[in-house]
């Protein structure tokens, strides 16, 4: 791992500790096994998945992943989290899928691969890196002109802070504590800044929210607290 990867140990570290769970649908990552229809939808109808290729950026122990490989997708995985990818290949291969699960950053993959992907996705990633903007520049550097990248990240903004900080880790207990940093959520105008300064163009933005009578996400015009992102390299 190069001093200058843009990476926070820290981070990596919270997710290789709790990479065991993250198959339990009613454990630490349930928030991310709710959001996965709503998220894999949003790509589908943007990009239908049969017979294209994916990079799924961040792709944990593959929720994402799988489910865009099941949907026909020739799938890459990749994160720097090693336990996370260890349980990421084990479970393709209970699920019978062939997915490529590798441990790089972004950044040196694209350097390897440029304009190689019809999709690129990068979901609930990007606040827990140093310089996410290097990371978005990354995304387009790696899918194809035409392609498309989809991003999702949390909001900065009280109600983003009460939802998803006092709300999900402390009262609720759906995340542990100290998953995520305020500091680090990420505006939708600054997000699009730095898609912007990549080249790439905002085709839909969509919020996901969370019905705290139904314990149920859907995607809403909401975009105060979860937020999903489409954008395409021009041709
Ligand atoms: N995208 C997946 C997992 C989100 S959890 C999903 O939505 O289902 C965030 C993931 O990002 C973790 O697996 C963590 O290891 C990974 N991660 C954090 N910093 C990273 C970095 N700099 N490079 C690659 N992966 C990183």
């Amino acid at each position: 791992m190069s001093q200058s990867a843009n990476i926070d140990p820290s981070e990596i570290k919270k997710f290789e500790d709790l990479a065991s769970r993250w198959w339990d649908e009613h454990g630490e990552f349930k928030p991310l096994h709710e959001m996965n229809p709503l998220r894999l939808n949003f790509i589908n109808s943007g990009s239908p998945l049969e017979g294209k290729t994916a990079c799924d950026i961040g792709c944990g122990g593959g929720i994402l992943s799988e489910s865009m490989a099941r949907c026909g997708a020739i799938t890459t995985g990749l994160d720097m989290g090693k336990a996370p990818l260890s349980v990421a290949r084990l479970h393709a291969m209970e699920s019978e899928l062939e997915i490529d699960y590798q441990q790089i950053t972004a950044e040196e993959f694209a350097r390897h691969n440029p304009a190689s992907y019809d999709i690129v996705t990068c979901m609930e990633m990007l606040e827990h890196v140093p310089d996410p903007a290097s990371v978005i520049n990354a995304c387009y550097q790696l899918v194809k002109p035409g392609g498309s990248v989809y991003l999702s990240t949390i909001n900065r903004n009280p109600k983003s802070y009460l939802f998803a900080i006092v709300g999900a880790e402390y009262m609720m207990k759906m995340l542990p504590r100290g998953t995520h940093d305020y500091a680090r959520f990420i505006k939708p105008s600054e997000l699009d800044e730095w898609a912007r300064a990549a080249g790439l163009t905002l085709q839909d933005l969509k919020g996901v929210s969370y019905n705290l009578f139904t314990g149920l996400f859907s995607q809403s015009g909401d975009i105060d607290v979860n937020y999903m992102v489409r954008y395409t390299r021009p041709e």
